[in-house]
């Protein structure tokens, strides 16, 4: 996940310099060669990160569905982590609103809910059964453990909230994405200054170093 988008930044990056140089009169034809060629080379891994997203997101409708269970996923780890602090408790009320507003949204047009007639611990993305099964194993080993478990999720929904934007197109899908983000930022907060109380340390896993400090500094935000 990390190292895909990665990628594609440095590929936009390039792509971006490519059309600067083509544009610029004062550029010999060799410095627009080496450009072109430049951002020639970057493509190929930007196409690889698209397609690994377009297997979730292939269209809004996928997108909606996998969301619909990786917040349902986000609650029912908690849930199941719930011992390990009172934290999870708060934070799984907040994910359980969460997978509802896409349940709604999955109403609206239409779409068939995933996660229809399951128990917790139980989805039907092979991906999100495997993910849910390692990280509630992981959690209950320790009281960090399960909190450095809270943050992984919340960083993953962050970077995969990013992603979804590149083909959510519906006004009221765009906005929940937005609600949704701002929820795992505060989350992502929270885990973070109880990982500090406890004297842990946490490596981010999917945001970029410097991205994940900028959130899990800042103050929280209002909303739910
Ligand atoms: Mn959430
Ligand atoms: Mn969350």
């Amino acid at each position: 996940m990390k190292a895909p988008l990665t990628i594609l930044v440095i590929a936009l990056g390039a792509s971006l310099s490519a059309c600067g140089d083509a544009g610029n009169p004062g550029n010999g034809a060799n410095r627009n060669d080496a450009a072109a060629y430049d951002a020639a080379a970057y493509d190929v891994p930007a196409r690889d990160a698209a397609a690994d997203a377009s297997a979730r997101f292939a269209d809004e409708a996928a997108m909606l569905r996998w969301l619909r269970e990786e917040e349902k996923l986000a609650h029912d780890v908690y849930v199941a982590l719930q011992g390990r602090s009172m934290i999870f408790t708060n934070i799984a009320a907040s994910e359980q609103s969460h997978t509802e507003a896409v349940k709604t949204l999955l109403d609206r047009y239409g779409i068939a809910d995933p996660s229809a007639g399951r128990a917790a611990g139980s989805f039907a993305d092979p991906a999100l059964q495997s993910l849910h099964d390692t990280l509630v194993a992981r959690g209950r080993a320790s009281s960090v453990a399960a909190l450095q478990v809270g943050a992984e999720i919340e960083e993953l929904d962050i970077a995969d909230i990013r992603e979804m934007r590149g083909v959510a197109m519906r006004a009221d899908v765009r906005a929940t994405l937005d609600t949704l983000e701002r929820g795992s930022r505060n989350h992502l907060r929270a885990f973070w200054r109880q990982l500090q109380m406890a004297g842990a340390s946490y490596t981010p896993q999917h945001l970029d170093a410097a991205e994940f400090r900028a959130i899990a500094e800042s103050a929280s935000e209002a909303g739910p």
